[in-house]
C-alpha cells in the first residue's frame, strides 16, 4: 500500500503542474524542487521536575540559490519532517514571488508549547539555537529564522541573545533572526506584517472589476463578509485590517469552537474575551458554533484560513461557500480540494503570495540590522522641511493659509512604521500584478496558485542559469 501524500508531496504536486508550463531541463527542475539540506536532531531537556525529555527538531534549507536562506520556526506537537520540508519549499517560492533576496528554509520543534513553562521553553529555544550554530545552520549571511506557528517575539529574542553570546563581537549578530521585539533590533510593523500583507492582497484582488463581476461581487472591501479561522498573529491582524477597511467579520473559528455574528465581530474584544475566559465561546452578542470546522462552510464573501495546513480537503471543499479564499496559513488547500474550488469558480489567493507580508517585513528588519540605523532616522526632518517649504509655496501661490492642524498633518516626514508599511504595500501590489502578468502570458494557466508557482520557478531558474552551477 502506498503512503498517503504528505505536505511536501502536495507542494511538489503544485510545483509540477506549474513546471509543465516551462521548458527548463528536467534536471534543473529537480534541483529547484528538492530540499538542499535537511538537519534533524534530538537534544535533551531537563524539565522543571528533574525529568529528562528528548526533544526532536529540524531545520530544513530548501534552496541555496540565494543566501541567506530564511524561514520561520514552528513549535507544534505534530510537526514532522516532510511538513518542515514543505514549509521550507514554500518559503523559496514566496521569497521569489515578492522579490525578497533569500532562499527558503523552515524550522520545527516537536513540542506543544502550552505544556511547558516559560523557563523550559527558553531552554529549548536556546539549545535549538546552539545546535543550529554548531552546524552552521544559523547566521546573518547563512540562515535567518523568524516566528511561525507557536513562536513569537519572545523566542526570537532568545535566539538573538544565544547567537550573540556564541559569536562575541560579531557586529551583525542581531541580523541572525527576525521578528524580534522592537527594543531588541526588531522593526516596527513586523508583528502586524503578515495580516497587513493579506489585507493588501485582498484589496488588490477586490479592486479588479472583471474578477469581482465574475464572482457576483462589487469591487472594494466595504461590506464584504469575512470568516477567519485562527485568532493568532496572522488571523488577528488580517481580521483587524479587513474590518478597518469596512469588511464585516461575521465569524471567527478557534480550536475550541467558533462564534458568529451577522452584525460583525471586533477581533480586539474577541481576543480579550478568549484571554480572560480561556475560550472564544460565549462571547457577548455572538452565537456559538460548537463544531469549529463548520464555520468554514458558512455563507461569506471571504474565507481566511489562518491556522494550519490541510484545512480544505475533497470532503469539505464542495460545501465551502466563500467566493474568495485568502490563504493566511501555509498549505490550507490540499490538492484534492484545489480542482473543486477551480470548478466552482472560487477565487483562491494562494499562500505563497498572500502571506508573504511577514517575510517581506522580516527582510526590512534584516536590512535595518545590517545598516544599524532605524528607517527614517536620517531623512524624517529633512523631508518635513521639504514638505513645509512646499506648503509655504502653495500658500504664497493661492493666498490660502493652512491651519496648524493641517500643517502638522501634511508635513510629518515618515517614521519607521510608515516606511515599512509603504514598502510592504508596494511589494504586495507589484507582486499581485506580477502574478496576473504571469497568468496572462502563459495561456492555459488555470489559476493564481499555478501562476504564483510558475512566477517563482522562472525567477529561481533564472538564478541558476545566470550564476551557473559550481564547479
Ligand atoms: P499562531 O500560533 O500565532 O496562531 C495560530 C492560531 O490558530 C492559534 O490561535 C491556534 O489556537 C489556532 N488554531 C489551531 N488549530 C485550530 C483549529 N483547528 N481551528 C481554528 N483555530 C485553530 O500562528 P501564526 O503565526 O498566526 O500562523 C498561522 C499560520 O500562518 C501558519 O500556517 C503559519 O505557517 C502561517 N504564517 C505565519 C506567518 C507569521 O508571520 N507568523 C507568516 C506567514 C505564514
Amino acid at each position: 500500500m502506498t503512503a498517503p501524500p504528505n505536505f511536501f508531496d502536495e507542494v511538489s504536486h503544485y510545483f509540477d503542474q506549474a513546471a509543465a508550463f516551462t521548458d527548463y531541463p528536467p534536471g534543473l527542475l529537480d534541483q529547484i524542487r528538492g530540499c538542499n539540506s535537511i538537519y534533524r536532531f534530538d537534544f535533551p531537556l531537563r524539565r522543571q521536575d528533574g525529568r529528562i525529555e528528548v526533544i526532536r527538531a529540524w531545520r530544513v534549507e530548501h534552496s541555496h540559490h540565494k543566501l541567506p536562506v530564511k524561514g520561520g520556526i514552528r513549535y507544534a506537537p505534530e510537526v514532522y519532517e516532510e511538513e518542515v520540508m514543505a514549509l521550507a519549499a514554500l518559503m523559496t517560492y514566496k521569497c521569489a514571488i515578492v522579490d525578497v533576496p533569500y532562499g527558503g528554509a523552515k524550522g520545527g520543534i516537536r513540542i506543544d508549547p502550552k505544556l511547558y513553562t516559560a523557563e523550559e521553553l527558553e531552554r529549548v529555544t536556546r539549545r535549538y539555537t546552539h545546535e543550529l550554530a554548531k552546524k552552521f545552520f544559523i547566521g546573518p549571511g547563512i540562515d535567518v529564522p523568524a516566528p511561525d506557528y507557536g513562536t513569537g517575539e519572545r523566542e526570537m529574542a532568545w535566539i538573538a541573545d544565544t547567537y550573540s553570546a556564541l559569536n562575541p563581537g560579531q557586529l551583525d549578530a542581531l541580523a541572525c533572526v527576525t521578528g524580534k521585539p522592537v527594543t531588541q533590533g526588531g522593526v516596527r510593523g513586523r508583528r502586524e506584517a503578515t495580516g497587513r500583507g493579506l489585507f493588501f492582497a485582498l484589496r488588490e484582488a477586490c479592486s479588479r472589476k472583471a474578477d469581482m463581476s465574475a464572482l457576483g461581487l462589487s469591487t472594494g472591501l466595504e461590506g464584504k463578509t469575512v470568516v477567519v479561522q485562527g485568532l493568532g498573529n496572522v488571523g488577528y491582524h488580517a481580521a483587524k485590517f479587513c474590518r478597518e477597511a469596512g469588511a464585516v467579520v461575521v465569524a471567527i473559528a478557534e480550536r475550541e469552537g467558533a462564534i458568529m455574528s451577522a452584525k460583525g465581530l471586533n477581533e480586539v474584544d474577541v481576543f480579550e474575551h478568549r484571554r480572560r475566559t480561556g475560550s472564544i465561546l460565549d462571547f457577548a452578542g455572538a452565537i456559538n458554533i460548537a463544531d469549529t470546522a463548520a464555520a468554514l462552510e458558512m455563507d461569506c464573501d471571504v474565507l481566511i484560513p489562518a491556522a494550519l495546513e490541510g484545512v480544505f480537503t475533497a470532503a469539505n471543499a464542495p460545501r465551502i461557500k466563500a467566493k474568495i479564499i485568502l490563504e493566511g496559513a501555509n498549505g490550507p488547500t490540499t490538492p484534492p480540494a484545489d480542482p473543486i474550488f477551480r470548478a466552482k469558480g472560487t477565487l483562491v489567493i494562494p499562500d505563497i503570495y498572500a502571506n508573504a507580508g511577514g517575510v517581506t517585513v522580516s527582510y526590512f528588519e534584516w536590512v535595518k540590522n545590517l545598516s544599524h540605523v532605524r528607517f527614517g532616522r536620517m531623512s524624517k526632518r529633512h523631508e518635513m522641511a521639504n514638505e513645509l517649504s512646499m506648503l509655504r509655496t502653495i500658500e504664497a501661490a493661492t493666498g490660502k493659509t493652512f491651519t496648524d492642524a493641517e500643517r502638522t498633518q501634511l508635513a510629518q516626514g515618515p517614521d519607521e512604521e510608515d516606511l515599512v508599511n509603504s514598502g510592504l504595500e508596494e511589494t504586495m501590489i507589484s507582486a499581485y500584478q506580477g502574478l496576473i502578468e504571469t497568468k496572462e502570458s502563459h495561456p492555459g494557466v488555470p489559476d493564481l496558485r499555478i501562476a504564483a508557482f510558475l512566477n517563482a520557478i522562472h525567477k529561481v531558474a533564472r538564478s541558476y542559469m545566470e550564476l551557473g552551477i559550481f564547479p
